[in-house]
């Protein structure tokens, strides 16, 4: 009988982490699980059939295990957006507000050429501010974001708004309240 688990089924919830009163969404145990990683695959992937699609582009840290599998599924090529400092090359920068004070975020400055069709992905999407970053990265490149892929959302941090404002296409595969 084929399992009919879905995406969020495979998903932990670790109490407490990383501060007293958060409910982490673990996506460890997806990336585990032989079905549910290559369904997270093919869900992120689905919207995308049949356009054209450059390069894949993921945050770190678990896009880059998305992406990475994303980009070699369509046969492209993966490019990392990183925290401060990681990137060993010429690097353009956006600071971003998080909860408590600020980060920065960096992408290679030759890592996208000027019209080239980009899918943006990472695992969870709560504030936005980290795709809202990565967002403005790739275009100060000329890169044109076809869509903005992410496994979970949670809804009442506001992020698919503030990221759909942007006029960007977002697609999630589940919500966490
Ligand atoms: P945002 O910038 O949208 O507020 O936060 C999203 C970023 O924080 C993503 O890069 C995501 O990996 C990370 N993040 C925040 N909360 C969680 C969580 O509960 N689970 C996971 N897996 N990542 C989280």
């Amino acid at each position: 009988m084929p399992s009919s688990k879905t995406v969020k089924d495979y998903i932990r919830t670790i109490v407490d982490f990383p501060h007293e009163g958060i409910l982490f969404r673990d996506v460890t145990t997806l990336f585990a699980d032989p079905r549910g990683f290559r369904l997270a695959i093919d869900q992120l992937l689905h919207p995308y059939v049949g356009e054209r699609i450059d390069k894949v582009v993921g945050l770190e840290a678990r896009g880059f295990i998305l992406g990475g599998a994303i980009a070699h599924q369509l046969s492209v090529g993966f490019v990392p957006i990183r925290k401060k400092g990681k990137l060993p090359g010429a690097v353009i920068s956006e600071e971003y507000t998080l909860e408590y004070g600020e980060a920065v975020v960096e992408l290679h400055d030759d890592a996208i050429s000027a019209g080239e069709n980009i899918l943006l992905v990472d695992d969870l999407l709560a504030t936005g501010g980290t795709a809202e970053a990565g967002i403005k990265l790739i275009e100060r490149l000329g890169g044109r974001i076809i869509g903005c892929a992410f496994v979970v959302d949670l809804p009442e941090l506001g992020g698919r708004k503030r990221i759909e404002a942007m006029g960007m296409d977002v697609h999630t595969l589940c919500e966490f309240e």
